[in-house]
């Protein structure tokens, strides 16, 4: 077994997509592994502003902590259009966001995030990095069985057999909610992280940024957005209340 000093001189490669969850993700690793490198897809998402936070993102982390500037490496960023090609979604194409009869929203890309931990494991493989740490959380997306443990465990035990070399997929969201992910963001980094996230991750399905919210900048009515505002607001009151009990 692998002591947490041992996985200290490990490094890391985190799926970033600019959200909340995975910005969380790399403060995270950063406090965790001594090398951490970052990726992200261009696949035609309509919400790609969120591409454009993740550079604000990654330098807004280096400057709150020497350390963490100190492991952050390189940048990888892949254009994955084949995958909007080939999904029809509310995520890619310009189409109302719904439930389908199976319960699961359209704005589901089936198998996106297998596409994306096989591109990353690749990536991983060649800069010789055995974490693959994502955002991934069972709790409360919008049920997407990509998501899930049992597919990422899966997924990591695929992907090591394939590659003839162990790689871990560490998912730290796994099993939180929206609000414990804020306090996970607090206890890493502090109130200054909690801003930095605020102001430079984006979750808005439509990609709006025009709109300044307390909990962020989106919409305020796609899903993306009512999971975001629910999951500050919890986090707000809890914090208000242990600060005045
Ligand atoms: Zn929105």
């Amino acid at each position: 077994m692998t002591s947490p000093t041992d996985q200290r001189r490990e490094g890391a490669l985190v799926l970033f997509s600019g959200g909340q969850d995975s910005a969380t993700c790399l403060a995270w690793a950063l406090e965790r592994f001594h090398r951490v490198e970052t990726i992200g897809f261009d696949y035609g998402q309509r919400h790609r502003v969120e591409l454009t936070c993740r550079d604000t993102l990654r330098d807004g982390m280096a400057q709150l902590n020497p350390l963490w500037a100190a492991r952050l490496g390189p940048d990888h960023c892949l254009p994955l259009a084949t995958l909007g090609a080939v999904s029809d979604t509310a995520l890619t194409r310009e189409v109302d966001i719904a439930f389908a009869s199976d319960g699961l929203p359209n704005t589901f890309v089936p198998g996106r995030n297998l596409v994306f931990l096989t591109f990353a494991a690749a990536v991983a493989y060649r800069r010789g990095l055995k974490h693959l740490v994502g955002g991934m959380c069972e709790t409360d997306y919008s049920g997407y069985p990509d998501c899930r443990d049992d597919t990422i465990k899966a997924m990591q035990v695929a992907l090591s057999l394939g590659l003839d070399r162990r790689l871990v997929v560490d998912t730290p969201l796994m099993w939180l909610d929206k609000a414990a992910t804020w306090r996970m963001g607090e206890a890493l980094g502090g109130l200054p992280l909690v801003e930095l996230i605020l102001e430079a991750s984006h979750s808005c399905y439509q990609g709006d940024r025009s709109k300044r919210h307390p909990w962020g900048y989106g919409c305020g009515e796609c899903p993306a957005c009512e999971l975001r505002a629910k999951g500050f607001w919890q986090y707000r009151d809890t914090a208000y209340v242990a600060e005045t009990t």
